[in-house]
């Protein structure tokens, strides 16, 4: 059964083990993806953000033109021919291109008029003036603009449903084809040059850098390159030059600027850098709690074996003590038994009778006085009865009424004694029991070299009890599990000799509640020096030996005897 539920702890300990952990591994792998997902979504935001800065290009040009695709074209038209000038509402918006310094100047080809194949005047508007004025002076660039405009529209006009379309040759010029849409065809061409100086310096600079300039919080660096001559025009960040290997993303502007490139390297964003910030905070409580968590498991389970030694060791014990009690009792009885009947008449007989039925009655004695002892300790109900005491004389009437009996067993005893010892406050019965067990220990963990060392001596503030002997030692493993209740060391020695494991812990109770400490000093096969230390005990008045207030004081409350401490 016992061992049904050994196996079963073992299997939920690893179930509990397993479970942890791959929770652990999916919040790991969780919080990777969310973080993947977020370095994605900030890509995609980056690219967006390029995406508007073209779209954005694209409208500045359309500044003085918001509007004239309400207008009716039919009617513009007709005044166009009727007076050589736009009506006012076209007019307008003419006059505030004008003042646009994005564009020079700007020209007029009314339909049918063949400028630029054959040097016939062109018309231009004159600011001062407010009049479109013909000239026979324009640049190619005019030309070509309305050039590539009309090819254009020969393809459009058919399905065209806007009255008018814009198109760009490269970054030279803008030109409005003007449409007709009554009678779907186009009535004239107006082409504004673009101020080259202005478009790169003044706006698309200043817009670039007002947008990505700095790539600690926009994330990007951005460089317009003009890939025919294979230059960069501008960059968001001068400090960067340009890096064909960074770039990671191109955009080219929607239908205009076309020998023109966005070119794009992401840097780590603030976003990114918070999102792994975020990974690192969240994988360090994750871990932190794993640690806890496993560590928490490991402890209960570690008690629990413990607990279940402990209660493997009673279960040894009560079997055990049984038979220990018995085996008095029964050759007492024996003996008992044959005196009674009257066949002992022999006085040496008589004699060793008498011997053998106090020896094993002592023997019993003992046995049950530990077991009240251990029992007292566990029920919190030690009595003792403090009072200021010289260990000296206590340890020397424990010496007058045993040392003979250490003597027979073959030990030498090295007494050594600081006669003027400090008085401490310690229960006597509980130091005749504390002295006596340590001893009995170094008689029966003693092999050849029967040695029992007893030194007493005053410590700083303490007065210090030492039991050394040359016996089998402590193995090191064993040493914190001395002073617990049922605990042997498994060893033949221990195995022959008799005891159930309670003597030290009953001695480590006793000097505890004595206000005192108790520490061993072993090594395997090299003896073992048992130490016990009681606080020296000082008058009230006088606080010059070396004792605290604090330690004064509690000697001055145990005194109020008798103590009921557990
Ligand atoms: P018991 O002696 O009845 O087994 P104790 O509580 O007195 O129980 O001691 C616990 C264990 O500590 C012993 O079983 C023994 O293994 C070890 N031990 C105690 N005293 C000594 C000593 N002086 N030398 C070596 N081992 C000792």
């Amino acid at each position: 059964m016992l061992k049904k539920y050994l196996s079963l702890r073992w299997v939920l300990l690893g179930t509990a083990i397993v479970t942890i952990l791959g929770l652990t591994a999916m919040n790991v792998f969780s919080l990777f993806r969310l973080h993947q997902t977020t370095i994605e979504s900030d890509l995609e935001n980056k690219k967006l953000q390029v995406s508007e800065f073209t779209d954005k290009v694209h409208h500045r040009f359309f500044n003085p033109y918001w509007g004239i695709d309400k207008l009716d074209m039919d009617h513009t038209q007709r005044v166009f021919e009727q007076t050589g000038q736009f009506p006012p509402a076209f007019q307008r918006h003419i006059e505030q291109a004008a003042a646009d310094s994005i564009f020079t100047d700007i020209y007029f080809k009314p339909h049918g008029c063949r400028a630029c194949q054959n040097e016939t005047s062109l018309l231009r508007f004159d600011q001062l003036d407010r009049k479109f004025k013909p000239t026979t002076e324009y640049s190619e660039f005019v030309c070509d603009g309305m050039g590539i405009a009309r090819t254009r529209m020969k393809v459009l006009i058919d399905e065209y449903r806007f009255n008018y379309k814009s198109i760009f040759d490269t970054h030279y010029s803008m030109t409005l084809a003007l449409i007709n849409l009554s009678e779907q065809e186009i009535f004239g061409y107006l082409t504004m040059l673009i101020d080259q100086d202005y478009l790169v310096n003044e706006y698309l600079h200043k817009e670039l850098v007002r947008r990505f300039g700095n790539p600690d919080s926009s994330g990007v660096v951005v460089w317009l390159r003009d890939w025919t001559k294979d230059e960069t025009v501008i960059s968001s960040d001068h400090a960067r030059t340009f890096d064909e290997d960074k770039v990671q993303y191109k955009q080219r502007f929607p239908d205009f600027f076309d020998n023109w490139t966005l070119k794009v390297a992401f840097t780590e964003s603030p976003t990114i850098a918070a999102s792994k910030a975020s990974l690192f905070k969240n994988f360090a409580v994750l871990g932190g709690a794993v640690v806890i968590l496993l560590g928490a498991i490991g402890f209960i389970f570690v008690t629990a074996q413990k607990e279940r030694a402990l209660a493997e060791r009673q279960a040894g014990f009560l079997a055990n003590v049984t038979h220990e009690l018995k085996t008095p009792l029964a050759v007492m009885q024996a003996a008992g038994e044959n005196l009674a009947d009257g066949r002992v008449d022999n006085k040496e007989r008589l004699q060793s009778y008498g011997r053998h039925i106090h020896s094993e009655a002592l023997r019993l004695k003992r046995m049950i006085e530990k077991l009240l002892d251990v029992a007292k300790a566990d029920a919190g109900q030690s009595i003792i009865e403090p009072k200021p005491v010289d260990l000296n004389r206590l340890v020397q009437r424990y010496l007058d009424n045993h040392e003979p009996y250490i003597n027979n067993k073959g030990f030498t005893l090295d007494i050594s004694m600081d006669e003027s010892l400090p008085p401490v406050m310690v229960d006597e019965d509980s130091f005749n029991t504390i002295i006596g067990n340590l001893v009995e220990n170094a008689i029966k963990y003693s092999e050849d070299e029967k040695y029992i060392g007893i030194q007493l001596q005053k410590k700083h503030t303490q007065v210090r009890l030492e039991i050394e002997d040359h016996g089998v030692g402590i193995p090191r493993s064993a040493i914190k599990h001395i002073f617990e209740k049922f605990y042997r060391v498994e060893d033949s020695l221990t195995a022959q000799s008799k005891g159930h494991g309670l003597g030290l812990s009953i001695v480590k109770n006793l000097v505890e509640l004595n206000g005192g400490t108790i520490q061993v000093d072993s090594v395997k096969g090299n003896g073992s020096t048992f130490i016990v230390e009681f606080p020296i005990l000082v008058d009230p008045g006088n606080n010059g030996n070396g004792t605290t207030d604090e330690q004064s004081q509690q000697h001055i409350n145990q005194q109020d005897k008798p103590q009921y401490v557990g």
